[in-house]
């Protein structure tokens, strides 16, 4: 397969000359193993990109539990086809082992992507919770302000835009989505 990009060479600079490194980092890599691109820390975060990249390129959009499930599940017929072939009712071949190892390997990927996934649920509670205490403070203050019905409509729309404002903020600077049921409560009301 021909890669669309060229390979990203090492970020780090030699350190007499301050020239660019210029060497290539491991897979999903971002420095050279003689700037620390083979050390653990540096390892696990190539690992996280390549399974993200290979999700990506592969268009799946599927939650990473059901991808996950895939992968053990292919595991698991081409460990029967192996097992089978072992008792001797099928040939196992070369090809039958690779298979085998490579869908190990993408079911620990796919199993690393569960992992991280559920940080991020627990990142979108959090912004929940901040979403949820501010809307309670407009709802107290809009209740306090005791306003006609016009004028409390025309605040909860105001409030609601600054609200999607800071969401949209908030996610161009972290990532973390916006908490839509939050800005409904406001707008909606209750
Ligand atoms: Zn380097």
């Amino acid at each position: 397969m021909k890669r669309s990009t060229p390979r990203p060479k090492c970020r780090a600079r030699a350190k007499h000359t301050g020239e660019p490194c210029g060497n290539y980092p491991p897979p999903g890599g971002v420095v050279c193993r003689f700037h620390g691109g083979r050390a653990p820390a540096a390892m696990k975060k190539a690992a996280i990109r390549n399974a993200l990249a290979e999700a990506l390129q592969n268009g799946d959009r599927r939650p990473p539990f059901m991808i996950l499930a895939d992968t053990l599940h292919s595991c698991d017929v081409l460990a029967t086809q192996i097992r089978l072939g072992i008792m001797g009712a099928e040939e196992v071949t070369p090809d039958m082992i690779s298979a085998f190892v490579e869908a190990i390997e993408r079911a620990q990927r796919a199993a690393k992507l569960v992992i991280d996934a559920r940080v991020e649920t627990m990142m979108v509670q959090s912004v929940m919770v901040e979403g949820d205490v501010i809307a309670g403070i407009f709802l107290r203050a809009l209740a306090a302000a005791n306003l006609n019905v016009d004028a409390e409509m025309r605040l909860r729309e105001a409030l609601g835009v600054e609200l999607s404002r800071l969401g949209e903020q908030q996610q161009a600077l972290d990532g973390r989505p916006v908490s839509v049921q939050v800005i409904d409560s406001v707008v909606v009301g209750e």
